[in-house]
C-alpha cells in the first residue's frame, strides 16, 4: 500500500512494547459490522472486530493467542484501520504494519502477516454483511428486486435469471452507462479513464465492456490476455488493480478480430448474462461502455440494470455528430435513463508549439446542446496526442496523472460527477 498515513513511525521502544501489552483496542467491540479469526501457521489465533460509520471503520478491536509481537502487529494493524475505508483497509499489508511498527524480531515478522490477513478478511465480512442487508435490495423496482415472487408469464428458469440479476444489481452503488450517438467519439476512452479516475479516488469500480460490434476495453486497460476464470454459476472479472475490474464481451471471443455477427435476441441473453453472472461483488460504481447508436443493446442494457443508473453521452463538436446525441437524449428518456450529462470529446487541438487552440471539429456544440435538450453539460476534452498514446499502450492516460490538458479537463469531469453522485468524497 502506498502514501498511507502512519500513526507511529518509532519503532518498538521499550515504552511501546508496554503499550502493546495493555493495548487500548484490545477485547472484543460490543457492536460491529465486520468479524474475523483465522489461526496461521505458526498456531497464533488473532481475532478482528469492525465497526462502521459513514462508510469508514469507526472502531476496531482485536485478540489474539500470541504474545507481544502478536499484540503489536494486530494493535498496530486495527490502529491503520481506523478512519479508513473497508477497500483501504483491506489494502493494508504487512510491511505497512511492520513499517509502523518499526520492525519487529525476525522470527515474528509472519505476526504482521496474520493481522494483515486477519483484517483483510473481517473487510470482507464486513462486505458481506452489507450486501445481506443491502437496502438498495428493498428499494428495488418491480423489474428487479422484487423478484420474490414468479410472474405468471415466465418460466422457472426466467425467475431465477431475474433473481441472480436483481441481487447483482443491488450490489452496485451506481451505474454509469457512456453511450454515444455514433462510434468513435472517444467512448471507450471515456469509459477507460472514468473508471479508472474513480478507482484511483478510492471507488470500487467495475468496468464493463459490452460493446458486442468492437470489445476494445480490454486492450485499452493493458489485460488484453486476461483470461475470465469462474464457475458454471459466476465469472471473475479480470482485475486491473485491487479496486478496479474490468469484464468484457472480448474475454469470451476466441479472437479480437472475429466479428459478432448476433440477432437481437441472442445479444439481449448474452448481456443479461453479463450483467447477472459477473461476481462483481460490493461495487461503488459499474462503468458501462454500451455500444454506439440507439439500437437493441443500449436498449437492452437501459432496461437490464434497473434502478441507480444513469448515462453520459459522449460527442464529438461537429454537427453530424450532435445531431446523433439528440436522437440519444430522446432514447434516454424513452427508456426511462435519466441523463447525468453530455460530455464534448476532441473539443479543439492545443497547438504543442504556441499553446494556440485550433477548433478542428468546431467547439461548442456539445454544450449548446446540452442547453437546448435541458440536460447538463459535463464538460470539454481536447485533442491530445497522448490519449491515443495512452490507449495504443494499454495504459488509460489518467493512470499517471500526467500534466496535459486533455487529463485536466478529464479530471474536472471525475471530479463534476463525484459532486453529482452525493458520495460523499471528492478526489484526493
Ligand atoms: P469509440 O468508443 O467512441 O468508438 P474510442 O474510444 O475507441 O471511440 O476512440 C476512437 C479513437 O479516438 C481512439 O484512437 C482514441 O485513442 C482516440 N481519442 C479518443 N479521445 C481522444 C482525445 N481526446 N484526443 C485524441 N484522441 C482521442
Amino acid at each position: 500500500m502506498k502514501n498511507i498515513d502512519l500513526p507511529i513511525q518509532s519503532g518498538v521502544s521499550p515504552q511501546a512494547s508496554e503499550r502493546f501489552e495493555q493495548p487500548r483496542n484490545y477485547g472484543p467491540l460490543d457492536r460491529f459490522d465486520g468479524h474475523a479469526q483465522i489461526t496461521g501457521p505458526c498456531g497464533d489465533t488473532m481475532e478482528f472486530w469492525l465497526r462502521m460509520n459513514e462508510g469508514r471503520i469507526a472502531a476496531a478491536s482485536f485478540t489474539t493467542t500470541g504474545c507481544g509481537p502478536a499484540r503489536a502487529a494486530g494493535s498496530m494493524a486495527t490502529e491503520l484501520a481506523m478512519g479508513r475505508s473497508p477497500t483501504e483497509a483491506a489494502r493494508i499489508e504487512q510491511a505497512d504494519i511492520l513499517a509502523a511498527l518499526g520492525g519487529l524480531p525476525k522470527e515474528s515478522e509472519h505476526c504482521a502477516l496474520l493481522a494483515s490477513d486477519t483484517l483483510k478478511a473481517a473487510t470482507e465480512d464486513l462486505e458481506r454483511r452489507k450486501a445481506d442487508n443491502s437496502p438498495d435490495c428493498q428499494q428495488c423496482d418491480s423489474a428487479t428486486c422484487s423478484s420474490k415472487e414468479r410472474r405468471q408469464d415466465e418460466s422457472e428458469g426466467q425467475f431465477r435469471q431475474r433473481q441472480a440479476l436483481a441481487r447483482r444489481m443491488c450490489q452496485i452503488g451506481h451505474k454509469i452507462l457512456i453511450l454515444s450517438g455514433k462510434g468513435g467519439v472517444g467512448k471507450s476512452t471515456i469509459a477507460a479513464n472514468l473508471a479508472t479516475a474513480l478507482a484511483q479516488a478510492g471507488r470500487r469500480v467495475g468496468l464493463l465492456d459490452i460493446d458486442v460490434h468492437g470489445p476494445s476495453i480490454p486492450k485499452l486497460m493493458g489485460v488484453e490476455t486476461g483470461q475470465v476464470q469462474g464457475t458454471e454459476e459466476e465469472l471473475l472479472p479480470v482485475k486491473v488493480s485491487d479496486n478496479l475490474a474490468v469484464m468484457s464481451i472480448g474475454f469470451l471471443l476466441r479472437s479480437s478480430r472475429e466479428p459478432v455477427i448476433w440477432r437481437g435476441p441472442r445479444k439481449h441473453g448474452v448481456i443479461r448474462q453479463f450483467l447477472a453472472d459477473v461476481a462483481w461483488g460490493q461495487l461503488d460504481y459499474l462503468v458501462v461502455d454500451a455500444p454506439p447508436g440507439t439500437g437493441d443493446e443500449p436498449m437492452s442494457i437501459a432496461q437490464l440494470v434497473g434502478s441507480s443508473a444513469e448515462a453520459i453521452i459522449v460527442t464529438t463538436p461537429q454537427e453530424v455528430a450532435i445531431s446523433d446525441v439528440r436522437r440519444c437524449v430522446t432514447f434516454c428518456s424513452e427508456v426511462s435513463l435519466p441523463v447525468m450529462g453530455i460530455l464534448e470529446n476532441m473539443s479543439g487541438l492545443l497547438c504543442p508549439k504556441c499553446g494556440e487552440r485550433i477548433d478542428l471539429f468546431k467547439r461548442g456544440g456539445g454544450m449548446a446542446l446540452a442547453q437546448e435538450m435541458g440536460v447538463p453539460f459535463l464538460g470539454q476534452i481536447p485533442i491530445d496526442p497522448q490519449v491515443v498514446m495512452a490507449g495504443d499502450a494499454g495504459r488509460p492516460l489518467l493512470r499517471d496523472g500526467p500534466q496535459s490538458p486533455a487529463a485536466e479537463a478529464f479530471f474536472d469531469v471525475v471530479d463534476s460527477i463525484l459532486a453529482a453522485q452525493h458520495d460523499g468524497h471528492g478526489l484526493p
